[in-house]
């Protein structure tokens, strides 16, 4: 059997990098520092970041003056980013600067007259982020709402960063039948596009495909719908517990990617356990799991 890993698989440079920020200021802040919402989505690394001293609270209120505070890559919205600074917390800024980018397209597009329309999960931190930097965003995340919209003389659209590409392109199709003046920014970050073209190009390639990552994260269950599609026989999993040896019956390739929030030794362990499973795999594809 051989295990095909994407190359795009696991952390994404924007997490890679929010993650160490928080270990360091863990370090800096004498062994412990605070972090609004769950800094990844990820059940396995958030144990880890624990352990390390890590605090994840959900209310800001619980917040002490002089504590130190990560915010998260997802980014605040400027409100929440004003009520750390009246509470003389220190701020650890991890914000993606790709998400960083999203809310200076959305405030320009405003300056400039138009409605924002941002295309993404209205729950989503990322997107209600955004939407703090307008006044009176519009968020959608289907393509029923686009259609039910009335036509519009104006309209900017950003979206999440890490949107269906082709959920991205049909919404803006029908916008421009439905608005005169459309100006849009694809605003889809790079590692995701990447990865969601990776990822449909290996799910078509092999017989079995794994996705891994956290079921609460929004990017990986976009992989695992883009896999899904094309490939019967996938599977979302968090870790290699849930692998069930049955799952591999005939079949002689096996596919892994992992969302943005899947980091590298979780990728590894499920490798390891299908290397395990089926005597004889080999790894081939990406190096980044040095397994074989
Ligand atoms: S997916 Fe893109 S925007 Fe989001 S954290 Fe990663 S690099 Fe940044």
């Amino acid at each position: 059997m051989k295990i095909k890993v994407a190359k795009s698989a696991g952390f994404c440079w924007g997490v890679k990098r929010a993650v160490n920020m928080a270990v360091d200021s863990v370090k800096k802040a004498g062994g412990r520092a605070l972090c609004l919402g769950e800094l990844i989505h990820n059940k396995r690394e958030i144990e880890r970041l624990k352990n390390l001293g890590m605090v994840f609270i959900e209310d800001m209120n619980d917040l002490r003056k002089g504590d130190t505070v990560v915010i998260r890559s997802h980014g605040v919205s400027p409100k929440v980013l004003e009520f750390l600074k009246r509470k003389g917390v220190e701020i650890v800024d991890a914000t993606c600067p790709f998400v960083k980018d999203v809310h200076e397209k959305a405030i320009k597009l405003e300056e400039e007259g138009y409605p924002v329309l941002i295309l993404g999960n209205a729950r989503h931190p990322e997107v209600i982020g955004i939407a703090g930097h307008v006044k009176n965003p519009m968020i959608i995340g289907s393509l029923e709402e686009i259609k039910k919209l009335p036509l519009m003389k104006k309209l900017g659209v950003v979206c999440q960063t890490t949107l269906n590409l082709s959920f991205f392109k049909e919404a803006v199709s029908i916008l421009s039948l439905k608005v005169k003046d459309l100006k849009v920014y694809n605003t889809i970050c790079s590692a995701t596009s990447v990865r969601q073209k990776e990822t449909l190009k290996l799910a078509k390639e092999v017989d079995v495909m794994f996705v891994i990552g956290g079921k609460n994260s929004s990017n990986t269950t976009k992989l695992y719908q883009i896999a899904k599609e094309v490939n019967p026989r996938t599977y979302h999993i968090e870790s290699k517990d849930e692998i069930e040896p049955d799952w591999l019956e005939n079949s002689e390739t096996v596919g892994i990617t992992a969302g943005a929030s899947t980091p590298q030794w979780v990728i590894e362990e499920v490798v390891n356990h299908l290397l395990h499973l089926k005597k004889g795999g080999v790894l081939s594809g990406r190096g980044v799991c040095q397994t074989t």
